[in-house]
């Protein structure tokens, strides 16, 4: 049933959102990549998914609205928007840099509102629509000196809910995934800061700050994250909506 789509999948160059592109891939979906990364290694993921990829920059209203009206023209008005980019920065909030706040609520926050708004009537003028956003486990609880992050995905997890009691009606079903620790970049790149932050070793910010709250003490694969987003997609999934759904090895179950 998914065969012929269209999914627009916001920071699929790497990490969680390029395991969604491919999962949606494989179910013959036709897929508009976004994100940064080295112009050869865009290519080849293009070239193995049959992708589009349009590298607005996410911070950007005025970009985001050119993506969205190039998936259209390229690909068709998407039926399956999947809010997946997003940044981190770890400081303690007296001196969390405003540049770095700002950044981190227009990417993970704001350009959620954006893509949602535009995509949202050609959801509902077609009786059917998937969103997924990427929420994180910290939409359900926090950890110290990611206070921007925090405040961004509590703020995503609110507005999937919105959404969904406005789409409620039309077909179109909203939803957010709240992974735990999932073994990407983005978590690699974290640990310097939080080594610095907190005074500890490598192997500490590992072991003792980010398994430590999970409880399976295994990180998420995005393979993981995946799977459950395309199931999201399908017809079977039409009764869920609103939902944050945990995928965080029983952390916040703690
Ligand atoms: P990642 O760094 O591997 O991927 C982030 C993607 O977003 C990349 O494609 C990057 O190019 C893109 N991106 C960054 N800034 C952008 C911008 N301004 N405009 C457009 N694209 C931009 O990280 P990831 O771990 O795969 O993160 C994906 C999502 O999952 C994020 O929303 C993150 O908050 C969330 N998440 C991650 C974890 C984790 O442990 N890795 C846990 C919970 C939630």
């Amino acid at each position: 049933i998914l065969q012929d789509k269209v999914a627009l999948v916001t920071g699929s160059t790497s990490g969680i959102g390029l395991a969604i592109a491919r999962a949606l891939a494989a179910e013959g979906v036709k897929v508009m990549l976004n994100g940064f990364g080295p112009t050869d290694d865009i290519r080849s993921i293009c070239e193995e998914l049959g992708a589009v990829h349009d590298g607005a920059d996410l911070s950007d209203a005025s970009a985001i609205a050119s993506m969205m009206q190039r998936c259209q023209a390229e690909l068709g008005a998407p039926d399956i928007l999947v809010n997946n980019a997003g940044i981190q920065h770890v400081s303690p909030v007296e001196s969390f840099p405003t540049d770095k706040w700002d950044a981190v609520i227009a990417i993970n926050l704001t350009a959620v509102f954006h893509t949602t708004r535009l995509a949202l009537p050609a959801m509902k003028a077609q009786g059917w629509g998937r969103i997924v956003n990427t929420a994180s486990a910290h939409s359900l609880v926090a950890s110290p000196n990611k206070s921007a992050y925090v405040a961004a995905k509590h703020g995503v997890a609110g507005f999937t809910k919105t959404v969904a009691l406005e789409a409620a009606r039309d077909g179109v079903t909203v939803n957010c995934i709240s992974p735990g620790y999932v073994w990407t970049s983005l978590v690699e790149n974290q640990i310097p800061d939080t080594m610095k932050a907190r005074g500890l070793t490598r192997e500490q910010v590992m072991n003792d700050v980010l398994l430590a709250a999970q409880p399976t003490k295994r990180f998420v694969t995005p393979e993981e994250v995946a799977a459950l987003a395309v199931f999201l997609c399908r017809d079977d999934a039409g009764s869920i909506t609103g939902a944050n759904l945990s995928m965080d090895g029983g952390w916040t179950a703690a």
